[in-house]
């Protein structure tokens, strides 16, 4: 928000033209999460490259809705739209809209003594991208809906599951809430929209899974 109000106060005391884009678009890239140095971005784009590797070969990566994820992630890694940043304070992941359109998805690593940095475990990078990932897909950031939401975490929760080996729950949970119930309470702000389509699924399939009431 105050990011907002900040370009807002800029673009008026600048005036109109292509210098105030300019102008608020700096502003904005000034307030990015530093990214982690420039091995770290190696070391973790390996990494990244053989979770997304291996889960194309799981049940997960076989299905339409996974393999659309996952060639999202292998896109955004080739477009350098994957950034390691130990400057995000709570999320382990955090989509970022430039004002001129282009998304970086940034992902949490650990910064240690020594130029150390500890990345996450492949389940978590799994879980972090494929929900941005569907983000990516479906075209929300700071404004998505509930139910793109819904669909973005029971996709990390899917990757995640695929990634430990382990089997996807038929009602997806988050930290054992039911993910519908997590995401209303968590974005209580956020706009229902009735005409979303989840990614490969159908909106029941969505409802079901996520026990999110269509008709709320
Ligand atoms: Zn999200």
């Amino acid at each position: 928000m105050s990011v907002r109000r900040n370009v807002v106060r800029k673009v008026v005391i600048l005036g109109v033209g292509s210098v105030v884009i300019a102008g608020a678009f700096m502003h904005r890239s000034s307030l990015r999460p530093l990214p982690a140095p420039v091995h770290v971005q190696e070391s973790g784009y390996e990494l990244v490259r053989d979770e997304v590797g291996r889960l194309l070969e799981s049940g997960f990566g076989r299905s339409s809705r996974g393999r659309m994820l996952l060639e999202e992630i292998l896109r955004m890694l080739d477009e350098e739209m994957i950034v390691f940043s130990s400057r995000l304070d709570g999320p382990r992941g955090l989509s970022w809209s430039e004002l001129l359109g282009r998304r970086i998805v940034y992902v949490k690593v650990l910064e240690m003594n020594n130029d150390n940095y500890i990345h996450q475990l492949p389940w978590q990078l799994a879980e972090v991208l494929c929900h941005e990932a569907l983000h990516s897909l479906k075209g929300g950031v700071e404004h998505s809906s509930l139910e793109e939401e819904c669909d973005a975490f029971a996709a990390g929760v899917c990757a995640q599951a695929a990634s430990r080996g382990e089997e996807e729950e038929d009602v997806l949970t988050m930290d054992g809430v039911v993910i519908g119930e997590f995401v209303l309470r968590s974005y209580s702000k956020a706009a229902r929209d009735h005409d979303y389509e989840p990614l490969g699924w159908t909106r029941e399939e969505l409802s079901r899974r996520c026990r999110l009431p269509l008709d709320l």
